[in-house]
């Protein structure tokens, strides 16, 4: 008999939309960029493309 691990946490995972704010599952995300080496996920292209356009302006620090 097989024990299956009820991960009941990692179809919760959400990130936020660093241009928008809205949350966002990595799983379903329109887009993602990497910076820095930290991975960002996004509502949309349209989100993805200001960030990468300038993510330090998004990036408060
Ligand atoms: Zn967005």
């Amino acid at each position: 008999m097989f024990h299956r691990s009820r991960s009941a946490n990692t179809d919760k995972v959400t990130a936020a939309d660093p241009v928008c704010g809205m949350t966002v599952n990595p799983a379903k995300a329109a887009a993602s960029a990497e910076y820095n080496g930290t991975a960002y996920y996004f509502c949309s292209a349209h989100c993805a493309a200001a960030f990468t356009a300038d993510p330090a302006k998004y990036i408060g620090s």
